[in-house]
């Protein structure tokens, strides 16, 4: 199974499931709303569930793999490259998780908002268009994503002029 994991993320590593940390103190950040989707967006609270909730569907699994990409960008005010990355990487989800064995028990995290469509429905109060293709982030989940690499001996920061997202997969193994 992780051979997938890894064709799709030559940079992913399996962690101990045990070092995700859920944080109140990370969902507070995203009130602060400083990437503007707070409120806007059903991969983004406080349209997710709490956070005992999403503690809950984590002890569901046993195994955690971490995947990451470093993108180029022109600077760090290169919001159209900075974009540009996340839609690669979230393609990149998207594919990988075509790959995965159709009974395969997981649940995908990702990074930043659901940018499927041009404009999300939540701020319309409809319901999601596509609520099986979305794909929650790990900070959308109270998950401190520095500290999670650093705990676990992987880089975060890759130098000036690049940006680094990350995202993951929880599974169980199939018996
Ligand atoms: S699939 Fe569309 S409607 Fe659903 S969260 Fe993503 S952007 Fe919003």
């Amino acid at each position: 199974m992780l051979h997938i994991v890894e064709q799709h993320f030559p940079e992913s590593e399996e962690i101990p499931i045990d070092t995700i940390a859920i944080k109140e103190a990370v969902r507070k950040l995203c009130e602060r709303n400083a990437c503007g989707y707070y409120g806007k967006n059903w991969a983004c609270p406080p349209a997710l569930p709490a956070l005992d909730e999403m503690k809950a569907a984590f002890a569901r699994y046993q195994r955690f793999a971490l995947v990451y990409r470093v993108y180029p960008v022109k600077s760090s005010w290169d919001l159209e490259g900075m974009m540009t990355a996340i839609k690669d990487f979230g393609d990149r989800l998207a594919a990988m998780r075509d790959d995965l064995p159709p009974d395969l028990d997981h649940m995908l995290l990702g990074a930043g908002s659901c940018l499927l469509c041009p404009s999300c429905s939540y701020v319309d109060g409809e319901v999601c268009r596509r609520p099986d293709d979305m794909i929650v982030s790990l900070e959308a989940c109270g998950i401190d994503v520095i500290s999670l690499m650093k705990v676990n001996d992987l880089p975060y920061y890759a130098g000036p002029n690049t940006v680094t997202y990350i995202g993951g997969l929880a599974f169980n193994p199939k018996s």
